[in-house]
């Protein structure tokens, strides 16, 4: 594996490192199957893990961050970061540092960013992903908003990944859980093995959609 340890300890983000390996091995197998894309790039933490297995499959990740932070890094909230506010534009901005993450990993030639909302990133989407990891905003509105635009997009055998999901509301936010049980229901997806907060969900494959119909 290519990862660079140094570097990933360097970025700020949220992500644990074996749920970062997790996202890394999925994506070295499902970026053979088509582009990746993440929700949520924040500086560029998950963005390492995904792109370097896609890289290694000559493949593509799309990279969609708004870069003003999410609900509950804005200035006051529990997650702000008084280094990320931009003094010039009165605004959280995470773009610099994310751009330093992929440039230093020598991954510019692997990552897509888009900087924008997910979903104007979807409204004209049309490209079958193999993978897509939602790690966007927290709240009810923007989980499902990011679900919905993407969901339609995963190729069978493909992987829907989530995270920050806890099962217990002591643990944390319920909005990645809900759509992950908006997922589950969908009956689109089979159900693996969490890792950590991590959800994984496969898609099935369309050959074995007979088991799903009534
Ligand atoms: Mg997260």
């Amino acid at each position: 594996m290519k990862l660079d340890g140094n570097l990933l300890n360097n970025v700020k983000g949220f992500l644990d490192s074996q749920e970062g390996q997790g996202l890394y091995d999925i994506a070295l197998e499902a970026s053979r199957l088509g582009p990746c894309l993440e929700v949520g790039s924040y500086c560029g933490k998950s963005t390492l893990y995904l792109a370097t297995a896609c890289k290694e499959n000559n493949s593509i990740l799309f990279s969609i961050d708004h870069h003003r932070g999410s609900e509950e890094q804005q200035p006051g909230e529990l997650y702000f970061d008084p280094e990320l506010f931009d003094p010039e534009t009165g605004q959280v901005d995470t773009l610099k540092e994310f751009r330093k993450t992929i440039k230093t990993a020598g991954l510019e030639n692997t990552v897509v960013p888009m900087v924008c909302e997910s979903e104007v990133a979807a409204r004209l989407w049309a490209t079958p992903l193999g993978l897509v990891f939602i790690d966007g905003g927290h709240t009810y509105e923007s989980a499902f908003k990011d679900y919905n635009s993407w969901v339609g997009h995963i190729i069978p055998n493909g992987y829907l990944l989530i995270h920050d999901i806890f099962k217990d509301p002591q643990m944390g936010g319920q909005a990645p859980y809900h759509v992950y049980r908006l997922a589950v229901s969908s009956g689109l997806f089979k159900e693996l093995p969490m890792i950590k907060s991590l959800g994984v969900l496969k898609r099935h494959d369309c050959r074995d959609v007979h088991q799903y119909l009534p």
